[in-house]
């Protein structure tokens, strides 16, 4: 359970990396400082058997001697010794108890009497260099000089308790850093999960606003706030949406049912109950076209809008669609024409490009009062542009970012009556967008020309 903290984790992996350097470290101090002890000992013994050499001294009989200027055997001296061999082996100067206590290596003597020195350690952890003794180019008889490696060892004892006491110790204490360090470093995170624990989908409009430097945390805190303002911007569309689509589903079903309590209030004749079915009908064909544009633009929302895809010619598609607005334009008396441009073709969805021009001629149409309506189009390199413009009311600069939204309308009472959701734009756009495409608008006063470009 606590190894899912990461403090608790990051504090074990910094003691586990601290306890192997520090062994490894430890490992090379005791292994260095014991061969240079050992070095320093060896070198002891060696210096002073070659200071004591000159002293040996041989008699008149030829027998070898040797004078340290102190009484012999010297009980005091018991951890450093020195002794002397004639030719035949026998010994015939010793300087300490101790020295009895240590056997004598034939082979170091052998080795001696060949003319080379010897180093080796003997019982107790004596260490004793042996070298020959050599007059006038003859060798005369074997010195060898001993130190006892008691202190060294003591030496050695103590560094191996400081060093594995002291390993502990010090991990002891780099726990307790380690673990405040973590602490400190993860402690925003702390405060950025408390936080984020309070905002829940009913209080979007929180923020961490966490006052944090621009490191990994601080990135993380910011990332965090700029996720939450985009979901905030998402559940209030949502909800505009929903509120929105409802009102628009009511005020049909509030016009019927007005109607029919009208007509039920007493007997009518046919003719009336005819006019009352009639409005009936008017204001559901309406409520189906709202719910079949709800239903193409939650598909889309969904990814999931199925498009047909072929080769569609253009001049046929568009004069298609112009000849269905016409008898609406007609009835305003608008001229709707057809720019002649060269034959082109793209690869869509025919039934949809046909929405989308019927709805965009139907809009031109609509919101415009004298004058003409035309559409074109044009291929270019990778594109075909295709274009509808009329010289109606235009679109005021504030609404025209707006115009492609959901139920959003310039003049909401006038179009309303004209029978518009506001859900026209929008759709084109879905439409487009379904096609890789884009849509634009350019209006002014003297009317607007709405801009699709479809990749070829
Ligand atoms: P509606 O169903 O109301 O026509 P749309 O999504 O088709 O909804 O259009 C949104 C709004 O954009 C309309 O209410 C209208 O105010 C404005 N609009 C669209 N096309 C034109 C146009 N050609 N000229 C002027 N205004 C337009």
């Amino acid at each position: 359970m606590q190894l899912r903290s990461i403090r608790v984790r990051l504090t074990l992996w910094y003691l586990i990396v601290l306890a192997l350097i520090l062994a490894l470290f430890a490992a090379g101090i005791y292994v260095s400082m014991r061969r240079s002890l050992h070095e320093q000992l060896d070198d002891t013994v060696e210096n002073r058997a070659r200071l004591i050499e000159p002293l040996v001294t041989l008699d008149r009989a030829g027998a070898p001697s040797l004078d340290l200027g102190r009484d012999v055997p010297d009980s005091e001296l018991d951890d450093e010794f020195q002794r002397l061999f004639d030719v035949s082996g026998d010994l015939v100067f010793e300087n300490s108890q101790r020295s009895r206590e240590v056997s004598v290596d034939p082979e170091a003597l052998e080795q001696a009497f060949g003319g080379e020195t010897h180093i080796g350690t003997r019982e107790d952890g004596v260490r004793i260099f042996t070298m020959p003794v050599v007059r006038d180019g003859e060798p005369i008889a074997v010195l060898q000089s001993a130190q006892a490696t008691d202190d060294l060892r003591e030496t050695l004892r103590g560094l191996r308790l400081i060093l594995l006491a002291g390993i502990p110790g010090a991990i002891v204490l780099a726990s307790a850093g380690g673990w405040w360090l973590a602490s400190r470093a993860l402690s925003p995170i702390d405060d950025i999960t408390r936080a984020a624990q309070q905002i829940t989908a009913q209080d979007l409009s929180r923020r961490l606003n966490a006052d944090l430097p621009d490191d990994e945390v601080g990135r993380l805190a910011r990332t965090f706030d700029g996720m939450i303002a985009r979901l905030d911007a998402s559940f209030q569309r949502q909800r505009q949406f929903t509120a929105d689509a409802s009102h628009e589903l009511r005020t049909p079903l509030t016009a019927i049912r007005g109607q029919i309590d009208v007509a039920l209030a007493r007997p009518r004749d046919a003719a009336e109950y005819q006019r009352v079915l009639a409005t009936v009908n008017a204001q559901v064909d309406r409520m189906t076209r709202l719910s079949t544009d709800l239903l193409m633009l939650a598909r889309a929302d969904a990814g999931s809008m199925p498009l047909h895809r072929e080769e569609v010619d253009v001049r046929q598609l568009v004069e298609g669609a112009a000849e269905q607005v016409r008898p609406l334009a007609t009835e305003k008396r608008l001229e709707l024409r057809v720019e002649p441009s060269a034959d082109a073709s793209v690869s869509a969805d025919p039934d949809m490009l046909l929405q989308l021009l019927i709805n965009l001629l139907d809009n031109a149409i609509k919101y415009t009062e004298r004058g003409w309506v035309t559409v074109g189009w044009r291929a270019e390199p990778g594109r075909l542009l295709i274009l509808v413009r009329d010289t109606g009311t235009g679109i005021p600069a504030e609404h025209r970012e707006r115009i492609f939204e959901r139920f959003h309308r310039v003049d909401s009472g006038r179009a309303r009556q004209d029978g518009g959701a506001g859900l026209g734009l929008a759709i084109c756009r879905s439409i487009v967008e379904a096609h890789r495409g884009t849509i634009a608008v350019e209006s002014s006063a003297a009317g607007s020309a709405f801009k699709i470009s479809l990749p070829a």
